[in-house]
C-alpha cells in the first residue's frame, strides 16, 4: 500500500510541477501542490526504500526550456523550506539554535511572488541574466532582462559580481494584462507569478517590455570583490550600488518577534502593490550561515513562512474578466 501511494504521489507532484516550472501554468493552487508534497515528504521518510530517484521532495525547480541558451549556475539557485505556523517557526529556530555557538539574529524579508533570478556584472555592467531553472543549470533572460528599468545596466562602481533576486509583475500590470488579454480572447493568466515567468520566458523583448515587470534583489550569488558579516550588510551594499531591494526588511532578535512580524504581513500584504506568498526569514550572520550550512535542495540558514494562498481570489477575478 505505501508503495502505491508513493508511487501515485509522485506521479502526480511531478505533473503539477511540470505544468507550473515549465508550462507557467498551474493546474492547481499552491497550497494543494504543497499539501501533496508534505504528505510525500512524511511518507518517503517512512519507507525511504520506495521513495523514487527523481522525487519533486528532492528536486528544485524544473528543467530550462530548449529554446534558450543554458546557464550553469556557479553557484547552485536553491530553494528554501518552509514554516506554515508559528510552532513550525519555532522548530526552525531551534534548529538554528542548536547548529550554531551564539544567539541568532533573524532578517525577514517579503517572499515577493514571482521569478527567481540572476544577474551578472562585469566591472560594474550587466553581461547576463537567468533563471533559476532545476537550481544547477537556468535559461539565459538576458534580453529580456534588460527591459525592466529596475535593474541597473552599469552599477555605481566597476564590480564583478552576481545577485540573486525576484522578478515579478506589479498587481496593476497583471490586472491590466488580463484584461486585454480578455478583451482579446486570449486564455488568462493565473496570477501575477505565471505571468511573470511567462512574460520572460519569451524569445521576443518587445513582450517583457510591454508588460511592465519589476525586481527585488534579496541576495548576492557571488562577489569576489568583496565579504560580508551580515546578510544585512550585503542587502545595503547592493542598494548602494543602485539595486532595487525590498525597504520592509527588518532585522529581529527573537523568534516571537519574527512570529508577530509574520502574523503582521498576513492582513497587510493585502494593501501592498505586488504580491507575496509568505515571509523569507533568514540568519544574519554569515558565519553563523556558514555554521549551518545546506541539505540538498536548500539553505538550513533560512525558511519561508507560507501564507496561505489567495489563488482563491485571484480565480474569482479571474472569472470576473473573463465574462
Ligand atoms: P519557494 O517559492 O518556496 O522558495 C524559494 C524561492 O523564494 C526563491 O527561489 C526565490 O525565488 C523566492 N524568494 C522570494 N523572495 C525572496 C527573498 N526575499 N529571499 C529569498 N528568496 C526569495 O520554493 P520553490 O522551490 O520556488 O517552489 C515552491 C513553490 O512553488 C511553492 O509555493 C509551491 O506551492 C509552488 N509550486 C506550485 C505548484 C502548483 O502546481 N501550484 C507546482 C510546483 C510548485
Amino acid at each position: 500500500m505505501s508503495k502505491k501511494e508513493i508511487d501515485e504521489r509522485t506521479h502526480i507532484l511531478k505533473d503539477y510541477a511540470y505544468h507550473y516550472y515549465v508550462l507557467d501554468q498551474p493546474k492547481v493552487p499552491d497550497e494543494e501542490y504543497d499539501r501533496l508534497l508534505r504528505e510525500l515528504e512524511e511518507l518517503e521518510a517512512r519507507f525511504p526504500e520506495h521513495r523514487h530517484e527523481d522525487s519533486p521532495t528532492g528536486r528544485i525547480g524544473g528543467e530550462p526550456l530548449d529554446q534558450f541558451r543554458k546557464v550553469r549556475h556557479d553557484v547552485p539557485m536553491m530553494s528554501l523550506s518552509n514554516a506554515f505556523n508559528a510552532d513550525e517557526l519555532r522548530d526552525f529556530d531551534r534548529r538554528v539554535r542548536d547548529g550554531i555557538s551564539g544567539t541568532p539574529v533573524y532578517s525577514c524579508e517579503l517572499k515577493i511572488d514571482g521569478l527567481a533570478v540572476t544577474l551578472k556584472y562585469e566591472k560594474g555592467s550587466f553581461v547576463l541574466g537567468a533563471t533559476r531553472g532545476d537550481g544547477q543549470t537556468g535559461e539565459d533572460i538576458t534580453h529580456n532582462l534588460r527591459t525592466i528599468g529596475s535593474i541597473p545596466l552599469k552599477l555605481k562602481e566597476p564590480v564583478t559580481l552576481e545577485v540573486r533576486g525576484e522578478a515579478f509583475m506589479p498587481k496593476k500590470s497583471f490586472e491590466r494584462l488580463n484584461k486585454a488579454k480578455a478583451e482579446r480572447e486570449e486564455a488568462l493568466f493565473a496570477n501575477p507569478r505565471n505571468a511573470a515567468a511567462g512574460s520572460l520566458r519569451q524569445l521576443d523583448p518587445k513582450i517583457a517590455a510591454d508588460r511592465h515587470l519589476d525586481i527585488f534583489i534579496y541576495g548576492i550569488g557571488s562577489s569576489p570583490d568583496k565579504d560580508f558579516d551580515s546578510h544585512h550588510e550585503a542587502l545595503n551594499y547592493v542598494r548602494n550600488l543602485g539595486f532595487k531591494t525590498n525597504r520592509e526588511a527588518a532585522r529581529l532578535e527573537s523568534i516571537d518577534e519574527v512570529i508577530d512580524y509574520c502574523e503582521k504581513w498576513v492582513d497587510k500584504r493585502a494593501d501592498l502593490p505586488y504580491e507575496i506568498d509568505g515571509i523569507v526569514v533568514k540568519v544574519d550572520a554569515i558565519e553563523d550561515q556558514q555554521q549551518l550550512g545546506f541539505t540538498a535542495k536548500s539553505p538550513r540558514w533560512a525558511t519561508a513562512y507560507k501564507f496561505p494562498a489567495e489563488e482563491v481570489v485571484t480565480t474569482l477575478r479571474t472569472i470576473e474578466l473573463s465574462v
